[in-house]
C-alpha cells in the first residue's frame, strides 16, 4: 500500500467512525441532491419513493468540466442531503454548495474504497467496478437509514435488492472476461476512465488524454501512444459518450486499429438510450467490449 492510499484509508475510515446522520426533521418531503448521473441513480434505487432525489450533471454530460447553474444553485440550496463522488471528480462542488447557501450535509460516496491511481493521480471513477458500486449503495443506505429512521427497513430492503443485482453482474462480468485471450486485453479509449475496471477484470487501458477530460493530449504524448499501439497493437478502440470521437478515430486511421463502439465511462444516456440505469450502463460496456474483443478468437 502507498502512503498516498493508507492516508486514504485511514481518513475514510475516520470519517466514517464519527460521522453521524441526523434525522431529517419532517421526513415526509426529503430532498437529496447527487452530483452525477450515475450516482443519482444509485441513491434513486435506495430511496425508491421516499425521497426526492435531483442531480446535478445529467446523461450524457461530462462532470470533469460541469458548469453548474442557477437551478443548480437552487437545488442545492433545498436539498436536506447531498451525495458526490469525492476522488477529486467534482472540481465545481465545493463553490456550488459554498454559495448555495445550503445547510445540507454533503456525503462523500466513495468513502472507503481504495483509489487506483492513473500515472500518479488518484482515478475518481470507481464506480467502472461492480464491487465499489457496493461500496456506493452501501455508504448511501448508511446515511439514508440515518436520516430517514422510520424508513430504515425499507431502505436497508431496497440496498440489499440492489447490492444483489450488482454482485451478480460482478460473477458475470468476471466470467466473461476471464475467457478472453492475453492478446485481446488490451483496449483504448478517449480517456482514462476505466482503471478500476482494468484492475478489477483484469484489463488493460491505455488513453490519449487522462483522467480528467479538461486537459488536451500534446501532440508529442498522442505520437508516442500511437507508436506504441503501431508497435504492440491493441484489440479494439472505443470512443465515449461524454467525449468527442475526433481523436479516437484519428488514433484508428493512424494505427488501423478498428473502432469497437461507444462505452458509457462516465454518465448515463439520456432516456431511450442503451444505459439510463448504473447496472444497464455497466452491461452495456460488457457487452460492447465482449462483442468486440471476442471477435475472431472462436474458431
Ligand atoms: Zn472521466
Amino acid at each position: 500500500m502507498t502512503l498516498t492510499k493508507s492516508l486514504y484509508a485511514g481518513m475514510a475510515s475516520a470519517f466514517l467512525a464519527f460521522a453521524a446522520v441526523p434525522a431529517v426533521a419532517g421526513d415526509d418531503h426529503v430532498n437529496v441532491v447527487a452530483s452525477f448521473s450515475i450516482l443519482g441513480d444509485m441513491v434513486q434505487e435506495v430511496v425508491g419513493d421516499l425521497a426526492e432525489v435531483t442531480t446535478i450533471v445529467g446523461p450524457d454530460a461530462d462532470a470533469h468540466v460541469y458548469q453548474p447553474s442557477v437551478a443548480d444553485a437552487k437545488a442545492v440550496a433545498k436539498a436536506d442531503i447531498i451525495f458526490v463522488n469525492g476522488l477529486g471528480f467534482e472540481t465545481w462542488s465545493d463553490t456550488l454548495i459554498s454559495e448555495s447557501g445550503t445547510e445540507a450535509a454533503v456525503h462523500v460516496a466513495t468513502d472507503g474504497i481504495t483509489p487506483v491511481e492513473v500515472e500518479g493521480e488518484i482515478d475518481p471513477h470507481a464506480w467502472n467496478s461492480l464491487s465499489n458500486g457496493v461500496i456506493y449503495v452501501t455508504n448511501v443506505a448508511d446515511v439514508m437509514k440515518q436520516a430517514m429512521p422510520e424508513h430504515a427497513d425499507e431502505i436497508a430492503a431496497n440496498a440489499d435488492a440492489y447490492i444483489a443485482e450488482l454482485e451478480a453482474l460482478d460473477a458475470e462480468t468476471k466470467a466473461k472476461l476471464a475467457v478472453l485471450p492475453a492478446d485481446r486485453r488490451t483496449v483504448v479509449t478517449a480517456h482514462d476512465a476505466f482503471g478500476y475496471l482494468a484492475d478489477a477484470y483484469g484489463m488493460t487501458f491505455l488513453a490519449p488524454v487522462g483522467i480528467d477530460t479538461e486537459a488536451e493530449p500534446s501532440a508529442k504524448d498522442l505520437a508516442v501512444l500511437i507508436d506504441q499501439l503501431k508497435a504492440e497493437g491493441a484489440a479494439a478502440l472505443f470512443v465515449e459518450n461524454i467525449t468527442s470521437p475526433a481523436l479516437v478515430q484519428q488514433i484508428s486511421d493512424e494505427t488501423g486499429i478498428e473502432i469497437g463502439g461507444r462505452l458509457f465511462s462516465d454518465a448515463l444516456s439520456e432516456r431511450g438510450g442503451p444505459a439510463t440505469s448504473y447496472l444497464a450502463m455497466f452491461r452495456h460496456n460488457l457487452v460492447t467490449l465482449m462483442d468486440a474483443l471476442s471477435r475472431g478468437t472462436e474458431s
